[in-house]
């Protein structure tokens, strides 16, 4: 070991501001430690040229005159520097000053901020040995203070100290204990005076040594360790063995979704509301025209059949980031991995998977956490596959089409289409597994951590910070698809059909009838009639405008291709939108048969809306657009297809490349199609139509 003459980090160097890497093992509690010392200060972007996100969270040191600061800069948890991922290699980039998340490299950091997990000091100081080699000024943050305390553990801070030659500080994240003390080490951060050992066998020997004796048992606390100890000892075996495992996760799994649909519906309804309130209060007030058109039927009714499903996402994320931190969600992975091999698939993947029935587009990023390239990339492909919230309302849609009056038939038509869903999932997986993406299996090396309390500050800040990602999403890519949609719905404007004149003469003659009428009941059927005449009308105006729009003619020209399918043009309609947005299928159905209104909600609960589109017919003015063989057609369909344009985006960039996307497109699309082809075909040889 060599020694070096302290060297302080100078934050006036850098204009008042220090820029810090903060590093760790996965687990070890650097996000609650991030969040405990920036709260809300703090901006999410990428680092240049990597799909890893980076936090940068601002820690002011001292009175808040002076313009001292901290710039926190949060890294990925990794277990070694040495590591051939892509984590590892932005962490050494970024302690060899070549790297920052603004882009610029800002050269070497002034000073570097370790956590430490304090009830698992041999494992963790291998990791604090390495970056030490780094010869940065450092500091140890010793976290989860509490716990070890709790164990029994007490850890001798000097001689640690000493054998680092660097501080150390304990913290507990979770408390909020110590972060003062950390803060003021850091401004104060100095080079430390030890070198560890390079050889990685050796500097094992070496954490060892130094965590011996660090380590003093506290004199009478020896007891509650065992307790501590024994709580994960005793609920591993049930949670993780398959016979009592299995029913239990079944069990959790079934509470979140009842959770996610129960407590849910409020406030999706509230927000349904507001945004149909919106748009019809913007029709009243703004001059009649484009722009009123373009405004409440584009954009405000765009971005409401996404927001909507805001408190379905949010709900989840916060659930599964609950679960998370009780340390059962491991233990979960660890069951799933079990399921999933067959696949070619690893236990990890199943949080991307749960993540993705709330919407694919946080699950795909959420398969960060997956080592293996290929098994990542399998997880990504299959993901859209999994039931997200968007599909649900043409769930309900056709659900209640085919069993009117069987609501618990149509549960069981649900409950398959998401059994349908995960399995062209896995199946899709085990025949990318076995061509593209051909490769040996790794075994799991998961971490187990301990059971804890979960922190609900944890899962505030995910939830917000996973319900922003969506809304923004909403807020641009759903938003740009609904005004185009919208443009090539309306457009070109076309005359109103000869017929609906007819019926408007109609009605004016009839409330001329009626003004002149001097029975008050007679007068006011004669109202009614003139009203019944308009809303037809207007029914077959709107029907008219959408038959020879763009997305109309579009239509008619492909519809032949959907014709094995069982779809007549007007539904063809409808699956053509729903490729750029799932969720736009009720409402351009909605459109195409009935009097125009855009409310998802009115349609499926309005029995007036839902009959009429059960009963709209085909061209020829008698054959249904739904007839029951349609509609298995189309829910399979709907189950399987890759229908939304911002997932595609997703998927090329995490995946590396365009061709990903238009791999996922094509081969959803194939499958969709031929088990749609297959089902409506099967009910037609049946003599069902
Ligand atoms: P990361 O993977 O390193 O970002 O770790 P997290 O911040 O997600 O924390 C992992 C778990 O440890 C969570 O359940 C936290 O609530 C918990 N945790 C973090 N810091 C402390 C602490 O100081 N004391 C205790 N008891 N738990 C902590």
């Amino acid at each position: 070991m060599s020694e070096s003459a302290p060297v302080i980090a100078d934050p006036e160097i850098s204009g008042g501001i220090m820029h810090v890497p903060l590093l760790g093992n996965p687990n070890t509690g650097k996000t609650t430690l991030f969040n405990a010392l920036c709260g809300l200060r703090h901006k999410t972007s990428n680092f240049p040229g990597t799909t890893q996100e980076a936090r940068i969270g601002v820690v002011r040191i001292g009175p808040a005159s002076s313009d001292s600061e901290v710039h926190l800069v949060d890294l990925p948890g990794i277990y070694s520097l040495e590591l051939d991922l892509m984590e590892a290699a932005i962490c050494r980039d970024v302690l060899a000053g070549r790297l920052s998340p603004k882009g610029e490299p800002i050269g070497d950091p002034e000073a570097v901020c370790i956590v430490v997990d304090a009830t698992n000091l041999a494992r963790n100081l291998v990791f604090v040995g390495e970056v030490l080699r780094r010869r940065l000024p450092t500091v140890v943050a010793l976290n989860m203070i509490d716990l070890a305390r709790g164990q029994g553990r007490e850890i001798n801070l000097r001689t640690l100290e000493e054998q680092l030659g660097c501080r150390v500080v304990a913290v507990s994240a979770r408390k909020g204990e110590g972060l003062d003390s950390l803060s003021a080490a850091i401004r104060a951060a100095t080079v430390p005076t030890h070198t560890p050992p390079g050889d990685q066998s050796e500097l094992e020997h070496w954490a060892d040594r130094l965590a011996a004796r660090a380590m003093q048992p506290a004199p009478g606390t020896s007891g509650s360790a065992d307790a501590k100890l024994s709580l994960t000892d005793r609920l591993d075996p049930i949670l993780v063995s398959p016979w009592t495992g299995i029913p239990i996760f079944v069990a959790v799994m079934v509470a979140v979704f009842y959770a996610i649909f129960s407590i849910a519906q409020f406030p999706m309804g509230w927000i349904d509301s507001l945004f149909g309130f919106t748009a019809n209060w913007l029709e009243k007030v703004l001059p009649e025209g484009i722009l009123s058109d373009l405004i409440a039927r584009g954009v405000v009714t765009g971005i409401g059949a996404t927001a909507v499903f805001v408190p379905q996402i949010c709900l989840l994320f916060f659930l599964i980031s609950l679960l998370e931190d009780t340390g059962y969600l491991a233990r979960a992975a660890l069951l799933m991995h079990r399921v999933l091999r067959p696949f070619g698939l690893p236990g990890h993947a199943f949080v991307p998977f749960l993540s993705s029935h709330a919407c694919a587009l946080p699950g795909i990023m959420s398969t960060r956490v997956i080592p293996d390239r290929r098994e990542r990339m399998a997880t990504i492909l299959v993901a859209p596959f999994m039931t997200c919230s968007a599909r649900l309302p043409v769930y309900v849609l056709v659900t209640s089409l085919l069993f009117k009056n069987h609501p618990l038939y149509a549960g069981l038509a649900f409950v398959g289409c998401y059994v349908l869903g995960a399995g062209a999932g896995l199946f899709s997986a085990f025949i990318a597994r076995r061509t593209i993406l051909k490769g040996p299996a790794r075994p799991m090396v998961l971490e187990l951590p301990t059971y804890k309390l979960p922190s609900l500050r944890t899962a505030l800040a995910t939830t917000i910070d996973r319900g922003w990602v969506f809304l923004k999403n909403a807020g641009t890519n759903i938003l740009a698809i609904c005004i185009v949609l919208w443009w090539l719905g309306s457009y070109p404007h076309v005359a109103a059909p000869e017929r609906a004149n007819v019926l408007r003469a109609q009605a004016i003659d009839l409330r001329a009838i009626a003004a002149a009428e001097p029975v008050p009941a007679k007068a006011q059927r004669a109202d009614e009639n003139a009203n019944d005449l308009d809303r037809e009308a207007q029914r077959l105006t709107a029907a008219h405008a959408q038959a020879h729009s763009f997305i109309g003619r579009g239509a008619r020209f492909v519809q032949p291709v959907f014709a094995p399918l069982g779809y007549d043009w007007q539904l063809t309609v409808g699956v053509l939108t729903s490729f750029a947005a799932r969720e736009v299928f009720v409402s351009t159905m909605a459109i195409v048969t009935s009097a125009g209104s855009d409310d998802t909600d009115e349609i499926v609960h309005d029995q007036g809306i839902l009959e009429s589109i059960a009963s709209a017919p085909r061209d020829d003015g008698k054959t249904p657009i739904f007839t029951t063989a349609t509609c298995w057609s189309v829910l399979v369909f709907f189950v399987l297809a890759m229908q939304c344009l911002p997932t595609l985006a997703v998927t090329a960039k995490e995946a590396g490349g365009a061709k990903w996307a238009l791999l996922q497109l094509a081969w959803m699309s194939a499958v969709a199609y031929s088990a749609a082809f297959v089902v409506f075909q099967s009910f037609r040889l049946a003599g069902i139509s």
